[in-house]
């Protein structure tokens, strides 16, 4: 008997490719997609995964670079995207760039023509009918206002947010703890703490008024109209404009020193202090507490980097704000991706917290993989840790550690696949040939230990007798 159909409603870069990894394992599926009957704020064509702004899918190093990887795990996984992307790349140095019309019109085309793809055009305006048992949903950061509110009914409103407020995040090894220092608020361990969860990044009040100088004089990134009209502003003001609301608003608010001393300074009150949080299980990442902002990437690594004991810091996110639609994934989701609430639903690509086009097609290409093993009544194995998709499938499903207490805002916030989210692995010391790897070689050395690791053991994975076998 053939198989009923699995549903995937949006035609973006994730539910094209988890559409795709289903029909080549010959499950039949139904892509629903509301272009171009109903267009989003973004969308301009009804072509399936049409790319709404930028045409790059950015660096293809796949030795030294996460996404680079992730291009290499996704064509090693026989993507879609990967593969239309690969068709239409036009000259962009070391990134993927594509040319956006041809690489749409060829993931159209390629799943039209598939015999078990169904494309439906039409907008899916509320929760799926529930004799569609098996349902992918990957509508993307702009999903439609009435599935929007279905899904908040179904998760509680404050699990789905339409606004990221992106705070920028460090690499531990790139914090100076010479200057900085380990420590809570007053010292309060807190229900997972041991009182010296925080690293605290002191400044003089000469630091902290040249820092709130270059602040105000930096470049903004300006809103898009329909981003301005969304009253987004409680709870997670941008902090340049906290700064333009007076000079000591920022002391009083993100950066305020109380509760807190410095040991390589005792009896010195800091002026202000920049707190940052672990952001990740692995202890790797770490989070500046409140320092959502708009200002341009550029400026902020510049303005950031004036900080005490960051003036080296490596940015494995910077900030920003947009409109985005996305879960509390950590806290809605399986290991599979399922809605625990209601396992009959899946969720794929940006909506589940990753970012970027090729996060959200591979978030796709594992949705699809699993539904399909579902199915076929297979197990599925997650990829490893170690891979880029085992790094990307554990911040959206698991690896972020969770911080409710500040302003009430929830902390998961969508992310980049980068080196951060992998298992770190010991700093190789000498080359293959043996000689002593020189200091400012081997941040490189570590990037290739830890790509040929993911490489290695996504080969593994996918080798596995659980995998979903092409057919
Ligand atoms: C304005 C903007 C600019 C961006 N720029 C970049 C960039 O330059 N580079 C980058 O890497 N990432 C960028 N992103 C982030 C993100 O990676 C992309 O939005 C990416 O397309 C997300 O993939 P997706 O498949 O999750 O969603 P999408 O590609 O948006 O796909 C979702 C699909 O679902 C459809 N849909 C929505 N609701 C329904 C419904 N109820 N029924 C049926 N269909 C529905 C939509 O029409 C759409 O086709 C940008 C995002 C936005 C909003």
């Amino acid at each position: 008997m053939p198989h009923a159909p699995i549903h995937v409603i949006g035609g973006g870069l994730a539910g094209s490719e988890a559409a795709w990894q289903i029909a080549r394992v010959g499950v039949p599926v139904v892509l629903h997609e509301m272009r171009p009957h109903r267009q989003t704020e973004a969308h301009q064509t009804g072509g399936l995964a049409e790319l709404v702004c930028s045409n790059s899918f950015r660096s293809d190093d796949a030795a030294t670079n996460a996404v680079g990887l992730l291009h290499e795990e996704m064509r090693r996984s026989g993507s879609l995207i990967m593969a239309a992307g690969d068709r239409h790349k036009l000259p962009a140095g070391g990134a993927l760039a594509v040319d956006r019309d041809g690489f749409s019109d060829e993931v159209t085309q390629q799943l039209e023509s598939h015999p078990l793809v169904t494309l439906a055009r039409g907008e899916i305006a509320g929760l799926p009918p529930p004799e569609w048992d098996s349902v992918i949903v990957a509508t993307g950061p702009l999903t439609s206002p009435a599935l929007s509110a279905a899904i908040g009914g179904l998760t509680g409103e404050t699990e789905l947010a339409f606004f990221d407020a992106i705070a920028p995040i460090v690499h531990l090894e790139t914090i100076d703890e010479s200057i900085t220092w380990r420590q809570s608020r007053y010292d309060k361990p807190g229900p997972a703490g041991s009182g010296a969860d925080y690293i605290n990044c002191p400044m003089s009040r000469e630091d902290y008024e040249r820092f709130l100088d270059a602040l105000l004089a930096a470049d903004k990134t300006s809103f898009k109209q329909w981003e301005a009209s969304t009253p987004y502003f409680d709870g997670c003001l941008p902090i340049e404009v906290m700064g333009e609301r007076g000079r000591d608003t920022l002391r009083f608010g993100p950066m305020k020193p109380v509760g807190l001393s410095n040991p390589h300074r005792p009896g010195e009150r800091p002026h202000a202090v920049v707190q940052l949080r672990q952001d990740n299980a692995l202890g790797t990442l770490w989070n500046m507490v409140g320092f959502q902002t708009k200002l341009k990437h550029g400026e902020q690594v510049r303005i950031f980097r004036m900080i005490p004991g960051l003036e080296n810091a490596e940015f494995a996110r910077l900030g920003g704000l947009h409109r985005n639609t996305f879960l509390n994934s950590p806290r809605l989701l399986d290991g599979e991706l399922r809605l625990k609430a209601e396992p009959r639903l899946r969720f794929a690509g940006q909506i589940t917290g990753c970012e970027g086009y090729v996060e959200s097609a591979a978030i796709g290409l594992l949705a699809g993989r699993a539904a399909a093993a579902e199915r076929l009544g297979q197990a599925w194995v997650p990829p490893p840790p170690t891979t880029a998709f085992g790094a990307l499938l554990g911040h959206i499903t698991g690896g972020h550690i969770a911080a409710e207490s500040e302003g009430g805002a929830r902390s998961f916030q969508p992310m980049n696949v980068n080196f951060g989210l992998f298992p770190p692995i010991e700093e190789p010391v000498r080359d293959a040939a043996g000689n002593r790897i020189k200091g400012k070689e081997r941040g490189a050395a570590r990037k290739r230990a830890l790509t040929a690791r993911a490489l290695a053991d996504l080969d593994g994975w996918l080798a596995s007798p659980h995998r979903v076998a092409a057919e």
